[in-house]
């Protein structure tokens, strides 16, 4: 590797960071954007989230328990320690940090004044498992994945017993109502709604220790009220590796991060490329001015690869 004029390592040359299989991809990326590492240090990190406002970065660093932040005049730094093992992260309507937490197996959210309220810790009756991951709809509700993950080691948050089967939820933040939209995964993930919220994109990571894993990326209709969801067939499996966190882009692409890299998904379904990175990618999202560059928590090291597309949702 070598380093840019910025003080960037450069991971790859142009040509080498991004293998294109379909002509639609070569007008999402850029001939002259690297990969660039920004920080590493970390241990397994996860749930980026842009903060436009602040022109700065938030992500988790899930086994050293801590919120990390980065930007571009000041670098890393930790932003909270202890983070109660939080994972993945959103911003509301109102720009709120909304964060999945593992260790106290809640959702919380923090308030422009700096305090945090716990959003919700149990359904139906029982506690959460781990919440994994989670995004908001433009009608305000907030959607999360609750899978056994983070409940089953401790390096993630502690090892403690399930009280309920893995499921998805949909969260109203005005009446603090929890339902089930779906609970038939093996370990649901990372998800995300296609530009128009007409479907969901859900990841089915799969269980650990079982022989044929479901790994899926898994694509539902939402009805049109928003109140529960149809379908959930198969929309892509991720390999090497498996789907976790992931974004959908301007013109609904789909961009998961797996075991090579980051893979963009055509809202057809068709593998249109890929960005190579040397370290397994957990999760990313868009960010900076435009939304059009890309963050990658790769298991130990934060990336960056400015593209030609936008983030479907800026926040
Ligand atoms: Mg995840």
């Amino acid at each position: 590797m070598e380093r840019g004029a910025a003080g960037l390592l450069l991971v790859n040359q142009p040509s080498e960071c991004t293998v294109s299989f379909d002509r639609r991809f070569d007008e999402l990326v850029l001939f002259n954007a690297e990969l660039e590492l920004l920080a590493e240090g970390f241990r397994w990190v996860e749930g980026p989230v842009w903060f436009g406002d602040h022109n700065c970065l938030l992500f988790s660093d899930i086994p050293n328990n801590r919120t990390m932040r980065w930007s571009p005049e000041h670098g890393v730094s930790v932003f909270r320690e202890p983070s109660d093992y939080a994972n993945g992260q959103t911003r509301d309507r109102q720009g709120r940090l909304i964060t999945c937490h593992h260790a106290s197996r809640c959702l919380t959210r923090l308030e422009a004044d700096g305090t945090q309220t716990t959003m919700a810790t149990s359904a139906h009756g029982k506690r959460l498992n781990a919440p994994n991951d989670v995004v908001v709809k433009r009608d305000g509700s907030i959607w999360f994945s609750d899978p056994l993950y983070g409940l089953l080691n401790d390096y993630e948050g502690g090892r403690q017993p399930s009280e309920q089967p893995p499921a998805l939820y949909r969260l109203d933040p005005n009446t603090g109502a929890i339902e089930a939209m779906a609970s038939d995964f093996d370990g649901p993930n990372g998800l995300a709604f296609s530009p128009d919220e007409r479907k969901l994109y859900v990841a089915e990571s799969g269980a650990p220790g079982v022989a044929e894993p479901r790994q899926y990326i898994r694509v539902f209709d939402v009805a049109a009220d928003g109140l529960s969801l149809s379908g959930g067939e198969i929309f892509q499996k991720i390999t090497p590796g498996w789907a976790d966190g992931f974004r959908v882009d301007e013109h609904g692409n789909i961009w998961c991060g797996a075991a090579d890299g980051v893979h963009c998904i055509a809202p057809d379904g068709t593998l249109i490329g890929k960005v190579l990175v040397p370290k397994r990618v957990s999760n990313l999202c868009f960010g900076d001015r435009f939304h059009s560059r890309l963050f990658l928590c790769a298991s130990t090291a934060l990336y960056a690869l400015f593209t030609n597309t936008r983030g479907a949702q800026a926040p």
